[in-house]
């Protein structure tokens, strides 16, 4: 059985006291959970070396929003694997949709990243997901699968077994219009069939595959006990206390069913 993730991307929200703040909250809510139970947090970059301090051993890791596909250099603004990997980060979220629209992020890039990512110790959460748009035409599936084979291209099974892939159909972030749980597990099983096509049966069977958009207390446990869902990465609700600890024991729940 594969161990759920919960992750929370907190985007650009909370400077270095409100990290201080919600991460002390966070450490008393999760202090008595299990290990059954992998649990992320993704700060903005200014907070990263506050939060690395303040979650010290516990069961929080820790991870950022984004990173260059440069190793360093004369790249104004940018941060690299190596950088993030140096303060204490284990994953970083690459892809985003937001990344994607705002930044004209395109696959290609996505997939420098991930191998930079990768070559640095650090693990990737690479996210997928269509628009409104492409959903109401039918083309879901090809557009995801689209964006899994161009970001893994050139991965190895063994760079798989180190990533994490976030299904976030983006008609759902930010919007509290989550997708129903089989409209999720629906495409969560088409990309580890794809995983399992591009790779091997048992290296899609484990890798952990995501679901984000809208996730919240009350919608976390019908989505988290879907067979193929293996987590959620969460935006708004993680920037509360009692919101993300409350996903976080859907996800433990879910577990023990
Ligand atoms: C996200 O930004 O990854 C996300 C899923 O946001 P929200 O939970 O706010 O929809």
């Amino acid at each position: 059985m594969r161990r759920k993730l919960i992750a929370g991307n907190w985007k650009m929200n909370r400077d270095i006291h409100e990290t201080a703040a919600l991460v002390e909250d966070l450490r008393v809510r999760t202090n008595d959970f299990s290990t059954d139970i992998g649990i992320v947090i993704c700060p903005p970059f200014t907070s990263l070396v506050v939060a690395r301090g303040l979650i010290g051993d516990t069961a929080i890791k820790l991870g950022a929003q984004n990173m260059s596909e440069k190793d360093d250099g004369a790249f104004t603004g940018e941060i690299s694997a190596r950088m993030l990997s140096a303060v204490g980060c284990e994953y970083v979220i690459l892809g985003h949709s937001e990344r994607r629209q705002y930044f004209k992020e395109t696959n290609e890039l996505i997939n420098e990243k991930g191998r930079k990512a990768l070559a640095s110790g650090l693990k990737p959460i690479i996210c997928v997901g269509e628009t409104l748009e492409q959903r109401e035409s039918g083309v879901t599936n090809q557009i995801v699968s689209t964006q899994i084979k161009g970001a893994l291209s050139g991965l190895t099974s063994s760079d798989i077994e180190k990533s994490v892939i976030a299904y976030e159909p983006v008609w759902a972030i930010g919007t509290g219009k989550n997708a129903t749980p089989d409209q999720a597990n629906d495409v969560h099983k088409l990309i580890r069939k794809l995983v399992g096509q591009l790779y091997s049966w048992p290296v899609a069977e484990k890798l952990p595959v995501l679901y984000g958009g809208s996730v919240n207390p009350a919608n976390a446990p019908d989505l988290l006990s879907q067979t193929d869902i293996d987590g959620a990465l969460v935006g708004g609700a993680s920037l509360k206390g009692d919101a993300f600890a409350a996903i976080i024991t859907a996800g433990l729940e879910a577990t023990r069913q």
